[in-house]
C-alpha cells in the first residue's frame, strides 16, 4: 500500500524538475517533487548562479585594481584595491539562498508536496524515499526523471584535498595564489577568467586544439586574446597525466610526448558531467539509453510508457534553460495538453571575457546542412557603445539563407553580449527575415546596433562600415 498517491511524481528540484512542477501545479496536477539536497539543483546552488556571481565580483575586483595601478583608460584612478573573499562568498551565499527560498515558495503556491529525500525507484510508477520508519512509498500515473549530473571525475585525480570539482572551486573561502584547470570547456574557462581576475595564476590544460572547442574559432579569438592579457597560460593539445611524485602540482603532456609540472596550489577538474543515473534504482528500469544519456522523444517521453525525463540527463545541450522549457512542456502534456518539442533554437552564452552568444546555426554548421547561406557581420569596434564602456573587441554575426533571408543563426563575442541573447532567441523562434531586423528601430547607443548593422551587412548595405 502507497503512504502517498499523485498524479505526477518528479525526482529532482533542479530547474528541470521544479519548473515542470510549479507548472503542473498551476494546471491543477495534483504533484509530488522528491528532492535529495538542495532545490535548484546544479543551477541554483553550485552553477549558474554562484558562478554567475563570483564572475561579477571578480570584474568589480579587476576595475578596481586596474583604476589603482593607473592603467584604467577612463581616467579613474584608487588608492589600492583590496578584498575581503569571506564577504563575497557570503553575498553570493545570500543570492543563493534567496533564490532557493524562492523555489519553495513558488513551489508551495501552486500547491506542490516537496518531500526532502533520495527517491529510490522501485519501478516505473513507484518510488521510495527514506528507511526504516522514516521509509515511504509513493505512486503516480506519470514518473518524471529530473536527476541532473554531477562532475566527470578523472581517475588519476580523485576529487578531494586540492583536487576541485566546480562546486568546491566556487565555494572556496581564500583565493588561490594558482590554479590548474583541466579542460577549458564552460565551467574551465568561466571560472579561469573569474580567478584569474582575483589574482590568481591559472593554467589551463586543454585536450582539444583550442579552447572552447563547442565554438567556432572566430567565436573564441576574442576570448584567447584576452586571456593573453589575463596573463593565462592556455596549454592546448595536452592532457593531464597524475600528480607529481612529492603530492604538488600536476604533470601534464603535449600531444608531442614532451612532458610538464604545473605547479599549483589548487586543481580543478572541468572535463564534462555525466548524467545522475547510478545508485537509486533507476537504471534497473532499463530505459532505452541514447550513449550515456536517457534516450526522449519529442515530447520528453522515455522507452517506458509513463515515465518522462528531462534536463541534463536527456544530453546536450546541459543547460538550465533547456531543462526548464521541457519541465514546463512535460507538465503541460501530464495536464491533457497537446504540446511537444518544437523550439527552432536554444541559446547558449558562455560567461568567458569577453562573453560569446549563441543561437541556431554558425556559417560552418549552414555550410555542413549543405544550405546556401549568407553571412553579416559587425564589428564592435565600429559600435559607439561598445567603445563607451571600454571595450570594443568582438562582433555580431548573422547567418540567413541566401534564397529568402530567412534568418539561420546569430552569434556574438563581446562585453556584455549575453545580454543579447534574447532578441537573438527570439529572431529565430519568430522565423525573422534580414530584413525584419534590418527595418525595426534600434535604439542609439546600444550593443544592439550591431545586430541591425551585420543584418545591413549581410543584405550588402552595411552603414556604418567602410
Ligand atoms: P540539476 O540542476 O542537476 O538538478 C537535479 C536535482 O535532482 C538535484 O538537485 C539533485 O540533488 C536531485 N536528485 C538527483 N537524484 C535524485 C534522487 N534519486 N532523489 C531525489 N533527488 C535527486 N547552465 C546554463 O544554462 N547557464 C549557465 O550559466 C550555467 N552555468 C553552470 C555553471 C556550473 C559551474 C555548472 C556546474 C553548471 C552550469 N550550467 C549552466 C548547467 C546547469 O546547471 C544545468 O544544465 C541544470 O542545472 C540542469 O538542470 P536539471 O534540472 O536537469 O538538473
Ligand atoms: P565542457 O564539455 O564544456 O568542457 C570540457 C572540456 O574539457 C572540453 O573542452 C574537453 O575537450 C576538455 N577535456 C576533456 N577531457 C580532458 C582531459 N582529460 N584533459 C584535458 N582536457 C579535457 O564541460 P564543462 O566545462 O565541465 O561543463 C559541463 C557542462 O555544464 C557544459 O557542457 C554546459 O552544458 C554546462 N555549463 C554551462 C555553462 C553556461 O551555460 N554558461 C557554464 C558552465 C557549465
Amino acid at each position: 500500500m502507497a503512504d502517498l498517491q499523485a498524479k505526477l511524481l518528479i525526482i529532482g528540484g533542479g530547474p528541470g524538475g521544479y519548473v515542470a512542477a510549479i507548472r503542473a501545479g498551476q494546471l491543477g496536477v495534483d504533484t509530488v517533487l522528491v528532492e535529495k539536497d538542495a532545490l535548484g539543483g546544479a543551477c541554483l546552488n553550485v552553477g549558474c548562479i554562484p558562478s554567475k556571481a563570483l564572475i561579477h565580483a571578480a570584474d568589480e575586483f579587476y576595475a578596481v585594481s586596474r583604476a589603482a595601478s593607473g592603467t584604467s583608460n577612463t581616467g579613474v584612478r584608487g588608492l589600492g584595491a583590496s578584498i575581503d573573499f569571506s564577504q563575497t562568498i557570503a553575498w553570493k551565499d545570500g543570492i543563493v539562498r534567496r533564490l532557493t527560498g524562492g523555489v519553495g515558495a513558488l513551489l508551495k503556491k501552486a500547491g506542490v508536496k516537496v518531500i526532502a529525500g533520495q527517491a529510490d525507484v522501485i519501478d516505473g510508477k513507484t518510488v521510495a524515499v527514506g528507511n526504516g520508519a522514516q521509509r515511504q512509498v509513493i505512486t503516480a500515473e506519470t514518473l518524471l526523471i529530473a536527476s541532473g549530473a554531477t562532475p566527470i571525475e578523472l581517475p588519476f585525480l580523485p576529487f578531494g584535498g586540492d583536487v576541485l570539482s566546480s562546486a568546491e572551486a566556487l565555494a572556496l573561502t581564500e583565493i588561490p595564489r594558482s590554479m590548474a584547470i583541466v579542460g577549458a570547456g564552460y565551467i574551465g574557462l568561466e571560472i579561469g577568467c573569474l580567478y584569474a581576475k582575483l589574482g590568481a595564476t591559472i593554467t589551463l590544460i586543454e585536450a582539444a586544439s583550442r579552447i572552447l572547442p563547442h565554438y567556432d574559432e572566430d567565436l573564441t579569438k576574442p576570448v584567447s586574446a584576452r586571456l593573453k592579457q589575463l596573463g593565462v597560460d592556455a596549454l592546448i593539445e595536452t592532457h593531464a597525466k597524475g600528480r607529481a611524485e612529492n603530492g604538488c602540482g600536476l604533470i601534464v603532456e603535449h600531444r608531442t610526448g614532451e612532458q610538464r609540472l604545473i605547479e599549483a596550489e589548487k586543481i580543478l577538474v572541468a572535463v564534462g558531467r555525466k548524467p545522475a543515473l547510478s545508485g537509486w534504482g533507476v537504471a534497473d528500469l532499463g530505459l532505452a539509453m541514447n550513449g550515456p544519456y536517457v534516450q526522449i522523444d519529442d515530447r520528453c517521453r522515455t522507452s517506458m510508457r509513463g515515465v518522462y525525463a528531462i534536463g541534463d540527463i536527456t544530453g546536450e545541450p546541459m543547460l538550465a534553460h533547456r531543462a526548464m522549457a521541457q519541465g514546463e512542456m512535460v507538465a503541460e502534456i501530464v495536464a491533457g495538453l497537446n504540446r511537444n518539442w518544437d523550439k527552432r533554437a536554444i541559446p547558449a552564452i558562455c560567461f568567458t571575457d569577453p562573453e560569446i552568444v549563441s543561437v541556431g546555426l554558425s556559417p560552418d554548421e549552414a555550410r555542413a546542412s549543405a544550405i546556401d547561406a549568407k553571412v553579416g557581420l559587425f564589428p564592435f569596434r565600429a559600435n559607439g557603445r561598445a567603445m563607451t564602456i571600454g571595450r570594443d573587441d568582438g562582433f555580431v554575426r548573422i547567418v540567413a539563407r541566401s534564397d529568402n533571408d530567412v534568418i539561420l543563426g546569430i552569434q556574438a563575442v563581446g562585453a556584455g553580449v549575453s545580454e543579447l541573447a534574447a532578441s537573438f532567441g527570439l529572431a529565430l523562434e519568430m522565423g525573422c527575415r534580414l530584413q525584419d531586423i534590418a527595418g525595426a528601430v534600434h535604439a542609439h547607443p546600444s550593443l544592439g546596433e550591431a545586430v541591425q548593422e551585420a543584418s545591413f551587412a549581410a543584405l550588402g548595405r552595411a552603414m556604418h562600415m567602410a
